[in-house]
């Protein structure tokens, strides 16, 4: 085993243990027909027979068929499991972190996390070795494969315990004996389970499970784990004052130490015996196992056996008088007491970084899920607002739709108002109000600019008759008749209105006299030549019209009418249906 892995044995103790997890029975094979079988035969054998795997390997490389993507990352596993074991761990992490990386294979994943977790902690890498546990950890509940759980549960609990974070190492070994593989007994577990607790002080020789796990190794035929923790007990009954029990147990276990050739056991063993014989006083059995220790130990190696041993002998030399050697093993032994207490406060540093590192992770996702559910409830409010926006343009537009449909429905009922206020309801050209004031708005306005205007006045001849003898509906047709027949006559700009029943009156702005009277001849001649249908028989009926003039009345409308409503009795008094003017009154008509 190379140098640089022996160096913190009490780690190789139980990292030593965790390879053996995967130790099974070794299958024949040599035809590789089935490429899966047969890198799954070839994992197997990885720890049992070793030369056997590096075999299997080569043949796979030179033999195989084409191979899967998933059986070329399981290929590169167990070439980076071997690359581990040749001791090159760099190249082998780089390998893991491939396999990790991209296989996509969650069991593989898994199986190469621990292993690399195992390098990290084994080379001093803690803090990687911590943040791959926490990865681990987080995966667990996907790792289905048992044997991979198994395993990476193993590697887990060794790290917690190397941690110093007991009770967690307690709880991933209670995990193992959950998910026991097929053929796995419960001495690996109980292992584990016995190592945290030796861990955190929590045992004594006489403890029921130390003695149930040692017994459950024995007879599963796991005498490596079966020491590990008869080597426990050992160093309990010299704890507790008992160093002949000690001895016993030490002396017992090793032959079976020295047949395993495990090498954290061959030193372990030495260094109880060598404090065994301390506490007994015989001192020059302690001093003969310490010297065998350090022949065991490699140069530069910092470690708690060392630091152990250099104590003892220190111990032992003082106690002899022997100053030099007393000197030379106290200066051995504090620098192997920092080294080893510097390497414990790394552990713990790296361990509390990870953890705080990933509480900030933790807090920073709390903290990133809190802004997106604020910036959810911003989005839904602004939903919200544009919706109640929306609402409110749409009431809005409502409202001035309505007002303004409002506003049209009462311009309407003013126009028409209006229209009432200023026209005659039957026949429906202005009534006498407004004739009057449209009249005298129209002469001021000729009057200013000297411009002549005639105003007829007409007078239904005998209409009572028609009334009497028709009926008086028939007399509202005459009278609507009548209207159509002289609008028919007239300008826009003539001003036409009802002045009384059967009375009209017409204000003809720009017009001479003799135009006026064309006029209003016409008018006449009209309404004698087109009598109505009334009462299922031709009703004739004429009109008498008198006529004024502003150039001989001029721009008052009482005058005018006065002149005008003078000619029109002449017309009546002269025969009706004709027209007379005022000028004809004055003698100013031509003949
Ligand atoms: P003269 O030729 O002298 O003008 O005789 P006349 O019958 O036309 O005159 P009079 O003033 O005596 O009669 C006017 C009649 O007009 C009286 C009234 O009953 C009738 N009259 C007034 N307004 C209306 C109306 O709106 N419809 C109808 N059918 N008759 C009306
Ligand atoms: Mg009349
Ligand atoms: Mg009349």
């Amino acid at each position: 085993m190379p140098h640089r892995w022996r160096r913190r044995w009490p780690w190789l103790a139980w990292a030593g243990l965790a390879f053996c997890v995967l130790a099974e029975a070794a299958l024949a094979s040599s035809e590789i027909a089935d490429p899966g079988a047969f890198l799954e035969q070839t994992e197997r054998v990885r720890t049992t027979d070793h030369p056997r795997f590096v075999l299997m390997l080569e043949q796979m490389r030179s033999e195989a068929p084409e191979l899967t993507a998933n059986q070329r990352w399981y290929l590169r596993y167990l070439e980076a499991w071997q690359t581990a074991f040749e001791g090159d761990a760099p190249k082998a992490n780089t390998m893991l972190r491939d396999v990790i990386d991209h296989s996509g294979d969650i069991t593989l994943r898994a199986k190469a996390s621990a292993l690399l977790m195992h390098n990290q902690g084994l080379s001093s890498h803690y803090e990687e070795a911590f943040t791959l546990a926490n990865q681990l950890a987080t995966d667990l509940p996907e790792i289905k494969d048992r044997l991979a759980r198994f395993t990476v549960l193993a590697n887990l609990s060794q790290l917690m315990v190397f941690a110093g974070q007991t009770d967690l190492a307690i709880k991933y070994a209670s995990m193992m004996e959950e998910t026991l593989p097929p053929g796995e007994s419960l001495c690996n577990p109980l292992s584990m389970e016995i190592g945290a607790l030796d861990k955190s002080n929590r045992l004594t020789s006489s403890s029921p499970k130390l003695q149930e796990a040692i017994d459950t190794c024995l007879a599963a035929g796991q005498p490596v784990f079966a020491n590990t923790l008869r080597l426990i007990k050992s160093a309990l009954y010299r704890m507790e004052g008992q160093p002949a029990k000690a001895l016993e147990l030490l002396n017992s276990i090793l032959p079976s130490i020295s047949a395993n050739r495990y090498y954290p056991h061959v030193r372990s063993v030495q260094v109880q015996l060598a404090l065994a014989y301390e506490k007994l006083g015989e001192d020059n059995n302690a001093r003969k196992a310490a010297l065998a220790v350090l022949a065991m130990s490699g140069p530069g190696e910092i470690s708690e056996v060392q630091r152990e041993t250099y104590s003892l002998l220190y111990r032992i030399e003082k106690k002899r008088g022997n100053l030099n050697a007393t000197l030379g093993y106290y200066e051995q032994y504090t620098a192997q007491d920092k080294g080893y207490l510097d390497d414990i406060s790394a552990r713990s540093l790296a361990y509390a970084a990870v953890q705080q590192h990933v509480l900030a992770q933790k807090l920073e996702t709390e903290g990133l899920s809190k802004q997106n559910s604020i910036l959810r409830l911003q989005q839904a409010l602004d939903t919200k607002a544009v919706e109640t926006s929306r609402l409110y343009i749409t009431l809005l537009l409502v409202v001035l739709v309505s007002i303004f449909f409002w506003l049209l429905r009462i311009k309407r009922s003013q126009l028409r108002f209006k229209m009432l206020s200023h026209h005659d309801g039957l026949t429906g050209i202005f009534n006498h109000q407004h004739f009057v004031s449209e009249a005298e708005r129209t002469l001021r306005m000729l009057e200013k600019r000297h411009g002549s205007a005639c105003l007829i006045s007409i007078d239904l001849d005998h209409f009572k008759q028609i009334n009497d003898t028709h009926g008086h509906a028939t007399g509202d047709v005459v009278l609507k008749h009548t209207v159509a027949l002289c609008q028919r006559q007239l300008r826009p700009t003539d001003l036409f209105g009802r002045l009384g029943g059967e009375e009209f009156g017409i204000l003809l702005p720009d017009c001479t006299l003799d135009q006026g009277m064309a006029i209003a001849d016409r008018i006449r001649t009209a309404i004698e030549g087109t009598p109505v249908n009334g009462d299922g028989c031709l009703v004739a009926f004429s009109a008498s019209i008198g006529l004024a003039s502003t150039d001989t009345s001029g721009y008052e409308l009482q005058r005018l009418r006065k002149d005008a409503d003078a000619a029109l009795y002449r017309a009546k008094r002269t025969g009706r249906n004709r027209v007379m003017s005022d000028a004809e009154s004055q003698g100013l008509v031509k003949a």
